[in-house]
């Protein structure tokens, strides 16, 4: 596709080709029905052949057991910074949570409206350019359970190791990188990510639920926000996002096709090192704004030496067909999201690009 961008926005982002093709192929009449998917009900075969593929390739690519509950719902990852709390914070519990950033600030600030919030560890102090060490995170032993944000978009720092929580639940917001490298998962009691950053379009969130979590959700809740109801329900309590769920099946069918997650952490490990490497190589110039051992691998956050050069480099770059590269507006400088569905040539070209505008322009 001749004017196909490289798209390194943040979210939402850029999706395999492939899968947008299959969308545009299938979109007005879907496998002979003489309609749209989006024109189905969510009730029929059809959808819910797409509803049980989705949640079946989900805990095969990410080698779930059977013991997990994959949830399709709507409200995006910030509903979950409540619905968690709601479900598992029970008066006279604690809450715990690490800050490593944004996203977390915004579940940490959604629990404390609905019950006590002890903080585990935080970077903050630090403009959040670290995860904090796994022997400086404290929280009490009965905590309800402990949350962690596994990669911090904004920031630009992602766990590579996950605290060993023993019998405190770990819940983790995965939304920027869910499904981008293998991961033992099951140490998890709770993951949930919004789908338009590494699994399809927004207006999906995924819920991946833990058997002995979800018995302890608290009853009484309002049905749409309570986990049992979906959970019971398949996701088909109410009309779910049905386009997303549709495009998230064909976005893990796509993964599966490239190998899994073996195939997928492998082009990913490659996209990264590409452009960490020209910022190694010159780091008076490619200034990282986050320690090394904390560097994301979705998400890689930098500063050139003054702001007139990343307003040229975001201009020059936009010019050859890289978008997406201006930092949150809460850091500035430059971001480069390299979620599963950009190209290994697109991490390969920018990194050439990098390298030819700083020789001229130094
Ligand atoms: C994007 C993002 C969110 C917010 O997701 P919404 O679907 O917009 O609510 C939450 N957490 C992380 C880590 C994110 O990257």
């Amino acid at each position: 596709m001749a004017n196909r961008v490289f798209n390194f926005n943040p979210g939402p982002s850029t999706l395999p080709l492939e899968v947008l093709e299959i969308v545009q192929k299938e979109m007005l009449d879907y496998r002979g029905t003489g309609m749209s998917i989006i024109e189905s009900s969510h009730r029929s075969a059809e959808y819910e052949e797409i509803n049980n593929s989705a949640m079946a390739l989900c805990r095969e690519i990410l080698g779930l057991g059977d013991n997990y509950h994959v949830l399709f719902l709507g409200g995006g990852a910030s509903t979950q910074f409540a619905m968690i709390p709601m479900n598992f914070l029970a008066s006279g519990r604690k809450a715990a949570y690490i800050d490593t950033g944004t996203w977390s600030s915004k579940a940490i600030k959604e629990a404390q409206l609905l019950g006590e919030v002890v903080l585990a560890a935080s970077s903050k102090e630090a403009a959040y350019k670290f995860i904090p060490k796994m022997s400086d995170i404290k929280y009490p032993a009965d905590a309800a359970y402990l949350h962690v944000t596994s990669n911090n978009t904004i920031k630009g720092t992602q766990y590579h190791q996950f605290p060993d929580t023993g019998g405190v639940p770990l819940i983790c917001d995965m939304s920027s990188d869910i499904a981008s490298r293998k991961l033992d998962l099951s140490g998890f009691s709770l993951i949930y990510a919004g789908a338009q950053k590494n699994l399809g379009p927004a207006g999906v969130t995924m819920v991946i639920i833990r058997d002995d979590m979800l018995a302890k959700a608290r009853e009484g809740l309002p049905t749409m926000l309570s986990y049992k109801t979906h959970a019971t329900e398949k996701s088909l309590y109410n009309t779910p996002p049905v386009f997303g769920v549709y495009i998230v099946k064909l976005v893990l069918e796509w993964i599966k096709k490239h190998g899994g997650l073996d195939g997928i952490e492998k082009i990913n490990r490659q996209k990264k090192d590409a452009i960490y490497n020209v910022m190694d190589a010159h780091p008076d110039y490619y200034r990282g704004t986050v320690e090394k051992d904390s560097r994301s691998w979705m998400n890689i956050t930098l500063r050139l030496p003054s702001e007139d050069l990343e307003k040229k480099f975001i201009a020059e770059a936009k010019a050859a067909k890289f978008i997406g590269l201006k930092g949150h507006r809460s850091v500035g400088g430059i971001r480069v999201s390299l979620y599963n569905a950009l190209p290994l040539e697109g991490a390969r070209k920018l990194a050439e690009f990098m390298e030819t505008f700083m020789k001229k322009n130094t």
